[in-house]
């Protein structure tokens, strides 16, 4: 049976003044109902590009070059700017990092919640207040009355990733992104917002795409991985093969620059070197200059991604080999 996110070779590029970039560069994934897939990887990876692409958000100078991305079989790609507008709210759903510049400020959260119930649903205003007062106490905040008579200047930061959530699962969508949703809070406030996410999307049994840099993250919270580095997926894995078994160095750095790991080892073992520009990769494998399993090979042959174990996916010359 087909999945309900079906990602397939998405090619996104953005016109610069030294030439077109290849930002994502024909990724393919998918996701189930009632599955979080995590993408991870720095920034510049294309994490974000990814999860604009799929939400029809990609504006100038950037466009989707090629590929699909299919929800429910249809391909989004093939929609209308009008037909994509209908779409997101109701059955696509994101959050983003920074609540306040998506919230409008001159407006009660209660009556924001509402409206975005009332723009896909035929209810009047009074069931669409009733209904976003119980989308606020879902997403475990006490006194929702009153919080849904507030502006959002009234609202603590962790208070407004809440009310973003609500905004976002209001309308149950099948898809929900969730872009460094909880990179600005602390990180009590953090945990208490993914378990959230979690506990909210398994009951309605929504796909969902956690964003983000940080593999504590990823353990606690996804299903599945998928790890970018310059714009492609360089490993793919359920979440337990990925920690137990990570086939690509690029995984091995991201999992040795874990803050829990770091406090026990006296040196930080972050990966050397940044991302490399996308509009000059190096030759060959993108990531041999930072590292240290590289040998000639590969400075000359890319890597193809292949399943090395069951839907365990690696882009690496020497997957086999590799260690944590
Ligand atoms: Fe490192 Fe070579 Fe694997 Fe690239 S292909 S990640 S350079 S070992
Ligand atoms: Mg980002």
């Amino acid at each position: 049976t087909a999945s309900l996110l079906e990602v397939t070779q998405l090619q996104t590029q953005f016109k610069t003044s030294d030439g077109l970039v290849p930002s994502v560069n024909r990724i393919s994934f998918t996701v189930e109902a009632g599955e979080t897939l995590a993408l991870v990887g720095e920034s510049g990876s294309g994490k974000s590009v990814t999860s604009l692409s799929i939400m029809g958000l990609i504006a100038e100078p950037g466009r989707i070059a090629g590929g699909e991305v299919r929800l429910d079989g249809v391909d989004l790609l093939q929609l209308s700017r009008r037909e994509m507008r209908r779409l997101r709210g109701s059955k696509l759903s994101i959050i983003f990092q920074e609540p306040m510049t998506s919230l409008n400020p001159v407006f009660r959260v209660g009556r924001q919640i509402a409206e975005v119930i009332r723009k896909h649903e035929k209810v009047d205003k009074r069931e669409a207040h009733r209904r976003s007062v119980d989308m606020l106490e879902k997403v475990g905040i006490s006194g929702a009355e009153r919080i849904a008579a507030s502006y959002p200047h009234q609202l603590s930061g962790g208070m407004r990733q809440r009310v973003m959530i609500a905004i976002a699962l209001a309308c149950r969508p099948k898809l929900l992104i969730a872009d460094e949703p909880t990179t600005a809070l602390d990180v009590t406030i953090q945990a208490q917002i993914l378990t959230l996410i979690r506990a909210l999307s398994q009951e309605a049994n929504t796909g969902v795409i956690l964003i983000t840099h940080d593999l504590g993250v990823v353990a606690e919270m996804a299903d599945r991985v998928a790890v970018m580095y310059a714009g492609e997926i360089v490993e793919q894995a359920p979440v337990n093969d990925l920690f137990d078994r990570p086939m690509h160095p690029y995984t091995v750095g991201l999992m040795n620059s874990l803050p829990r790991l770091r406090e026990r080892r006296d040196r930080l073992d972050a990966i050397p070197g940044m991302v490399p520009s996308l509009l000059e990769l190096p030759q060959g494998c993108p990531f041999h200059p930072r590292c240290a399993y590289a040998e000639d090979r590969c400075r000359q042959i890319k890597p193809e991604l292949l399943e090395h174990a069951p839907g365990h996916l690696a882009s690496c010359h020497r997957a086999e080999e590799v260690k944590r």
